[in-house]
C-alpha cells in the first residue's frame, strides 16, 4: 500500500520487524498467500517439525499465484522429500559441529577473513539451508559475548576482513550493529566489513537509513553478499533496496546455490545474473549444494553443473558470470568449479 503526497511516494509499509513477526508460519497462511487450496499445497507435517515453516509475506507476496511448482515457494515449503533418509547426506556437511564449542560463533578458515555466526535467527527458513540442522542457540550466545568476539577478532593483525553471517546478521538490532561496525572501524587490521544477508532480498525494508548510517564508515569498506536464487526474487522493492546500498558506498554482490526445480537451466540462471546487474547488484558465487540431511531433492550434479555454467558463459559478459564455488571441508579456499565448455551430449544440452 503506498499513498501519494504532492509526487512524493511515500511508502506506509509495516517496520521491518514487524514484517518479521507477521511471517508466515503454516501451511494454512501459506496455501492461502499464494491462491492454492491447502490440500494442493505438498507441505509434509513432518519435514518441519525441526526446521520450521517461515516465509515473509513479502516474499510470497512474489511467488506465482496458482503455482504448486513456483520456483519461489519450492525453496521455502517443507516437503515429504525432505525426510527421505539419502546416502552422503548428513547433519553437518562441512564439519562445523565438530569444532571446540569456543570457537563455534567464528569460523576462521581461510587467510586473512574471519567469519561470525552473528546470529542463528533468519527472516525465512530456506529448505537447503547446510545449517538447518545446525545448534545456533548454543554457539551464538549474548550481545555482550558478541563483541567480545568482535573485539578479539579486530585485535588480531592475522585479519583483514570481517564477515558477519549466520544465520542472518541483519536480524540484528541496527544499534546491534553498529555497535559491532564501531569496534571493526576502529581495528588497525580490518580494512573491510563484509555482511551476508538474505534479508534485503526477503525484507528490503530492513535496509533502513539507520543501517546504512552504521555502514557508512570512511575508512572501513563495506561489501555486502546478498542471497537470492531466482530472478523473481527481484522485485521494485528489493532493487531499491539494493540502490540504497549504493548509495551508501556498499559494494553489493550475490550468492546463489544451484537448486534443480528452482534455477537449474540457463535460461533461469541468464534472467538471475540480468536481473542482479538491473538492480545493482553482481553475481559472484554460484554454489554446489552442501550434502545436508534433508536437501538431497535440491541436488544438480557436477557435470551438469559445469556444463551449465559453460553454455551460460556463452550468452553473458564475463562480469556477471558467477563462479561455480563447491566448498569442500579443511581445504584453504572455496573450491571453484571449471565451466565445461565442450558441447554437451544432444540429450544433456536438451536438458540445460
Ligand atoms: C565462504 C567463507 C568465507 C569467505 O570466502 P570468500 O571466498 O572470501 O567469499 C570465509 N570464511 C568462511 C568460514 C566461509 O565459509
Ligand atoms: S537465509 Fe541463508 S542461513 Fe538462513 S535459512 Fe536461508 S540459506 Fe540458511
Amino acid at each position: 500500500m503506498s499513498i501519494q503526497s504532492g509526487g512524493l511516494r511515500l511508502a506506509t509499509a509495516a517496520p521491518w520487524q514487524e514484517q518479521l513477526r507477521d511471517a508466515i508460519r503454516s501451511p494454512a497462511a501459506l496455501a492461502e498467500a499464494v491462491g492454492l487450496a491447502p490440500a494442493a499445497l505438498p507441505f509434509d507435517a513432518a519435514a518441519s517439525a525441526d526446521f520450521p515453516l517461515l516465509v515473509p509475506r513479502s516474499f510470497a507476496a512474489r511467488m506465482r499465484r496458482g503455482d504448486a511448482d513456483d520456483p519461489l515457494l519450492r525453496q521455502v515449503l517443507a516437503s515429504a522429500a525432505e525426510t527421505r533418509t539419502v546416502e552422503g547426506y548428513g547433519p553437518d556437511p562441512l564439519q562445523e559441529l565438530s569444532l571446540p564449542a569456543r570457537d563455534q560463533g567464528v569460523l576462521k578458515k581461510y587467510h586473512g577473513r574471519a567469519l561470525l555466526i552473528t546470529t542463528g535467527a533468519c527472516a525465512v527458513n530456506c529448505r537447503y539451508c547446510f545449517r538447518r540442522h545446525f545448534p545456533y542457540q548454543e554457539s551464538t550466545g549474548s550481545h555482550r559475548e558478541r563483541l567480545q568476539r568482535v573485539s578479539a577478532l579486530a585485535g588480531d593483525p592475522t585479519l583483514k576482513e570481517l564477515i558477519l553471517s549466520g544465520g542472518d546478521p541483519l536480524l540484528l538490532t541496527d544499534r546491534q550493529l553498529a555497535e559491532i561496525v564501531d569496534i571493526a572501524d576502529a581495528s588497525e587490521h580490518l580494512g573491510t566489513l563484509r555482511l551476508h544477508s538474505r534479508l534485503p532480498i526477503v525484507i528490503p525494508d530492513r535496509v533502513t537509513q539507520t543501517l546504512l548510517a552504521a555502514l557508512r564508515r570512511p575508512a572501513l569498506r563495506s561489501v555486502m553478499v546478498l542471497h537470492c536464487n531466482h530472478a523473481r526474487e527481484i522485485d521494485s522493492a528489493t532493487a531499491a533496496a539494493i540502490a540504497r546500498l549504493r548509495d551508501a558506498g556498499v559494494l553489493v554482490l550475490n550468492q546463489s546455490v544451484l537448486l534443480a526445480g528452482v534455477n537449474d537451466s540457463v535460461a533461469d540462471l541468464e534472467a538471475l545474473s540480468l536481473a542482479l546487474f538491473d538492480a545493482g547488484a553482481l553475481p559472484y558465487y554460484l554454489h554446489m549444494l552442501d550434502p545436508v540431511a534433508g536437501a538431497a531433492h535440491f541436488a544438480v550434479e557436477v557435470d551438469r553443473a559445469r556444463h551449465l555454467l559453460g553454455a551460460l558463459a556463452g550468452r553473458l559478459p564475463g562480469y556477471l558470470l558467477p563462479r561455480l564455488a563447491v566448498e569442500v571441508a579443511g581445504a584453504d579456499s572455496k573450491r571453484e568449479l571449471a565451466p565445461a565448455y565442450t558441447p554437451a551430449p544432444k540429450k544433456a544440452q536438451d536438458d540445460l
